[in-house]
């Protein structure tokens, strides 16, 4: 196994993922074309070296779900010095005494997994002791689209009231979007994903409540096995681990 951990191509990984994303975007609606979609790197039990490795192949923006991981690859000296543009998103369950470590870190781009107004308050209260002077920090309402108990995330039928509250009373928060982990192991032959189709309502029907436009408000859906077809179905942030950075051991 660490035999093909070792051998597995992060450059050839990063570029077969590219080009599989800009087919997916084109084969999308007109009206999807405009929007170009994000590639996160779930970068995720993978070590630095990994990291910089798809950076220096022109990859940008870094996703991890642990708040201790992701604190220690953000302070990771040879990553402060490569890959000094880098911008890392959370896309994990945050606890709210965890806010300050990551909020403090340098490059934390974005926060994906919003799922309670409890946690937008602590966020929102937060970040001005961390981000430069008047900026706000971008984050994602995580939606539990599956209905699954154990999943994170604002069931739909409250995502109206959550934007609403961010939008309101969240002077020092900029919703980005919407964002789903969905269940895992559908099969995209089995025809387009309830999970896809479920955020992209949830979507139009908060723009259409709050007077919002769609363009302003992002999917993010779509990892390594279902992210063309995420892409065609709208998604514009994937977040994509192992098709990337190769096999990963699952936790515990
Ligand atoms: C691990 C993880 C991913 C990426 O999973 P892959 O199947 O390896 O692409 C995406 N999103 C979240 C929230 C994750 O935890």
């Amino acid at each position: 196994m660490l035999k093909i951990m070792s051998e597995f191509d992060i450059k050839q990984g990063l570029r077969v993922v590219l080009s599989k994303l800009e087919e997916a975007s084109q084969r999308r609606k007109p009206e999807l074309q405009c929007i170009k979609p994000t590639l996160v790197a779930v970068s995720k039990t993978k070590p630095a070296s990994c990291i910089i490795e798809a950076y220096e192949e022109g990859q940008r923006h870094f996703g991890e779900n642990y708040v201790n991981e992701l604190v220690e690859k953000a302070n990771n000296p040879d990553i402060l010095e490569k890959c000094k543009d880098i911008k890392w998103h959370f896309i994990g369950h945050l606890q709210s005494n965890k806010i300050n470590k990551v909020l403090a870190l340098k490059n934390i781009h974005m926060i994906e997994t919003v799922d309670s107004q409890k946690l937008a308050t602590n966020l929102n209260k937060s970040w001005p002791n961390f981000g430069p002077p008047d900026s706000k920090l971008k984050i994602f309402v995580q939606v539990n689209t599956s209905g699954e108990q154990e999943k994170n995330g604002i069931e739909p039928k409250e995502v109206g009231n959550l934007v609403k509250f961010i939008l309101s009373d969240c002077k020092n928060l900029q919703l980005h979007g919407l964002m789903t982990i969905g269940k895992y192991g559908y099969n995209p032959e089995d025809g387009p994903n309830p999970d896809f189709l479920k955020l992209k309502s949830c979507r139009d029907d908060v723009c259409s409540n709050l007077e919002l436009d769609w363009k302003s408000v992002n999917l993010s859906m779509g990892m390594s096995d279902d992210f063309e077809q995420a892409i065609e179905l709208g998604s514009t942030y994937v977040r994509v681990g192992s098709k990337i950075f190769g096999y990963r051991p699952k936790k515990n």
